[in-house]
Protein backbone atom coordinates (compact mmCIF):
# COMPACT_ATOMS: atom_id res chain seq x y z
CA UNK A 1 0.00 0.00 0.00
CA UNK A 2 1.84 3.25 -1.11
CA UNK A 3 1.39 6.28 0.81
CA UNK A 4 -1.50 7.73 -0.76
CA UNK A 5 -3.59 5.13 -0.37
CA UNK A 6 -3.05 4.66 3.14
CA UNK A 7 -4.15 8.50 3.08
CA UNK A 8 -7.09 8.45 1.34
CA UNK A 9 -7.81 4.94 1.42
CA UNK A 10 -7.93 2.57 -1.35
CA UNK A 11 -9.82 3.70 -4.34
CA UNK A 12 -13.04 1.07 -5.29
CA UNK A 13 -12.04 0.67 -8.47
CA UNK A 14 -8.55 -0.01 -10.65
CA UNK A 15 -6.90 3.62 -11.27
CA UNK A 16 -5.97 1.88 -14.99
CA UNK A 17 -7.14 -0.67 -17.47
CA UNK A 18 -5.64 -2.00 -20.09
CA UNK A 19 -7.39 -2.74 -23.72
CA UNK A 20 -6.06 -5.61 -26.10
CA UNK A 21 -7.27 -5.63 -29.26
CA UNK A 22 -5.92 -7.17 -32.39
CA UNK A 23 -6.10 -5.41 -35.93
CA UNK A 24 -8.82 -6.82 -37.90
CA UNK A 25 -7.15 -5.77 -40.73
CA UNK A 26 -3.08 -6.96 -40.50
CA UNK A 27 -4.20 -9.17 -36.96
CA UNK A 28 -1.29 -6.71 -35.08
CA UNK A 29 -1.91 -7.54 -31.68
CA UNK A 30 -1.55 -4.10 -29.17
CA UNK A 31 -2.82 -2.40 -25.97
CA UNK A 32 -3.91 0.43 -25.16
CA UNK A 33 -4.13 2.09 -21.46
CA UNK A 34 -7.11 3.47 -20.33
CA UNK A 35 -6.90 6.26 -17.54
CA UNK A 36 -10.28 5.10 -15.27
CA UNK A 37 -10.48 8.68 -14.06
CA UNK A 38 -9.72 10.85 -17.00
CA UNK A 39 -10.39 9.18 -20.63
CA UNK A 40 -14.33 8.55 -19.12
CA UNK A 41 -16.58 10.52 -19.89
CA UNK A 42 -20.16 10.96 -18.26
CA UNK A 43 -23.32 10.07 -19.75
CA UNK A 44 -26.64 8.78 -18.67
CA UNK A 45 -26.54 5.74 -16.71
CA UNK A 46 -22.85 5.70 -16.55
CA UNK A 47 -19.45 6.37 -18.53
CA UNK A 48 -18.72 6.04 -21.67
CA UNK A 49 -15.32 5.73 -23.43
CA UNK A 50 -14.57 6.32 -26.88
CA UNK A 51 -10.58 5.60 -27.97
CA UNK A 52 -8.92 5.38 -31.31
CA UNK A 53 -6.49 3.38 -31.92
CA UNK A 54 -3.54 2.39 -34.21
CA UNK A 55 -1.14 -0.17 -34.64
CA UNK A 56 2.12 0.48 -36.01
CA UNK A 57 2.12 -2.31 -38.79
CA UNK A 58 -0.68 -1.35 -41.27
CA UNK A 59 -1.88 2.24 -39.51
CA UNK A 60 -5.66 1.22 -39.56
CA UNK A 61 -8.07 3.18 -37.38
CA UNK A 62 -9.41 1.15 -34.38
CA UNK A 63 -12.57 2.69 -32.53
CA UNK A 64 -13.35 1.15 -29.55
CA UNK A 65 -16.31 2.43 -27.40
CA UNK A 66 -17.06 0.96 -23.79
CA UNK A 67 -19.54 1.52 -21.36
CA UNK A 68 -19.59 1.28 -18.20
CA UNK A 69 -22.22 2.25 -14.75
CA UNK A 70 -22.15 4.40 -12.75
CA UNK A 71 -19.27 2.48 -10.87
CA UNK A 72 -17.14 2.10 -13.73
CA UNK A 73 -18.05 -1.85 -14.11
CA UNK A 74 -17.83 -3.26 -17.81
CA UNK A 75 -21.32 -3.18 -19.38
CA UNK A 76 -21.03 -3.31 -22.98
CA UNK A 77 -17.48 -2.95 -25.65
CA UNK A 78 -17.66 -2.32 -28.87
CA UNK A 79 -14.68 -2.32 -31.74
CA UNK A 80 -14.70 -1.02 -35.44
CA UNK A 81 -11.79 -1.70 -37.19
CA UNK A 82 -10.33 -4.45 -34.55
CA UNK A 83 -11.42 -6.99 -32.32
CA UNK A 84 -11.29 -7.24 -28.65
CA UNK A 85 -8.89 -9.98 -27.47
CA UNK A 86 -7.73 -10.98 -23.71
CA UNK A 87 -4.38 -10.47 -21.93
CA UNK A 88 -3.94 -14.45 -22.52
CA UNK A 89 -4.19 -13.98 -26.08
CA UNK A 90 -2.40 -10.57 -26.68
CA UNK A 91 0.82 -12.71 -25.17
CA UNK A 92 0.51 -15.34 -27.63
CA UNK A 93 -0.27 -13.41 -30.44
CA UNK A 94 2.74 -11.30 -29.99
CA UNK A 95 5.11 -14.45 -28.97
CA UNK A 96 3.94 -15.74 -32.38
CA UNK A 97 4.77 -12.70 -34.26
ZN1 LIG B 1 -3.28 -3.25 -38.76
Amino acid sequence: MGFLDRLFGRPKFEREMWLYVRCSKCGTPMKVRVDMYNDLSLEEGGYILRKEMMDDHCFALMRAEIRFDNKRRVRSREIEGGELISKEEYEQLLAAQ
